[in-house]
């Protein structure tokens, strides 16, 4: 059995291997770093049914639409949460759909994508979710929307991680070079583009082979205390931050009994 990773594992692992452990290998639930919304969940379904299921023969579509669209996401939203959801996504038509020539088809919306990996004998299969898919002249572009009210302060590294995936993962599904990703705010209408490298797809190269030998040698997850320590909810189990750390909870999975060796799936 192949051993899967995320961009969001990847990234926990890379700010904390202690974090990584608690929540991956001992199964917590509570996540450390991350949190959602329903109205979000409902702009990036509307938006993904107005790129998915538009005839595209006429050039763009009308304001109608996108209301049409809207209506059919908003069960479970509050009065204010579906006006507050029409306004970003009036916006979002003005700005990214009515002042272009037409609305190009994107190649795929509200995607997943994998690919796998061998590094030190274990098979990684590498997984992510992606808004849109879009086909650029000289290779692909995703597109993330975000609909948080600022702009996420996320590291370098967190994109990096994230961007080095991406790569991976579209390479060997469409043969093709991811060359950008951009994030847009959907309640601000800012853009966000990153190029993207062969330096990324190294980066992630290296984190994965750094995790390959710790689940290989069953070494210890070492705490990397830092700023993220004030979000995080293991801080009671971590013995970086308790000098007498609480027990793991009784619904924690069992300590991985075998250590990873040639030829072994895990
Ligand atoms: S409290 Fe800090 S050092 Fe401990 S597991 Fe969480 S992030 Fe890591």
């Amino acid at each position: 059995m192949a051993y899967h990773l995320s961009a969001a594992k990847l990234q926990t692992y890379d700010r904390c291997p202690q974090a990584y452990y608690f929540r991956y290998e001992r199964g917590l639930r509570n996540a450390p770093f991350y949190s959602s919304a329903s109205l979000g969940t409902a702009l990036h379904q509307a938006l993904a049914q107005i790129y998915r299921d538009w005839h595209y023969q006429d050039p763009i579509p009308e304001l109608e639409w996108i209301e049409t669209c809207w209506a059919q996401q908003v069960q479970d939203l509050t009065p204010e949460q579906i006006l507050e959801g029409r306004t970003i996504l009036r916006r979002y038509y003005d700005l990214f759909i009515l002042n272009r020539s037409s609305m190009r088809q994107p190649i795929a919306v509200e995607g997943k994508i994998q690919a796998t990996l061998q590094v030190e004998n274990i098979e990684f299969v590498l997984s992510g979710r992606y808004d849109r898919l879009d086909a650029l002249e000289d290779g692909l572009e995703l597109i993330d929307y975000k609909s948080s009210k600022t702009v996420e302060e996320r590291s370098p590294t967190d994109i990096n991680l994230q961007l080095g995936l991406y790569y991976l993962a579209l390479e060997q599904r469409y043969l093709q070079q991811l060359q950008q990703l951009t994030l847009i705010y959907l309640r601000s209408g800012e853009q966000i583009r990153f190029k993207v490298t062969l330096d990324h797809k190294q980066q992630v190269y290296r984190t994965i082979s750094d995790l390959a030998v710790r689940l290989r040698t069953d070494e210890n997850w070492q705490p990397t205390p830092g700023d993220q320590c004030s979000q995080c909810g293991y801080a009671r189990y971590c013995p970086a931050m308790q000098s007498r750390p609480d027990p793991l909870p009784e619904e924690a999975k069992p300590a991985p009994q075998l250590q990873l060796t040639l030829g072994l799936e895990l």
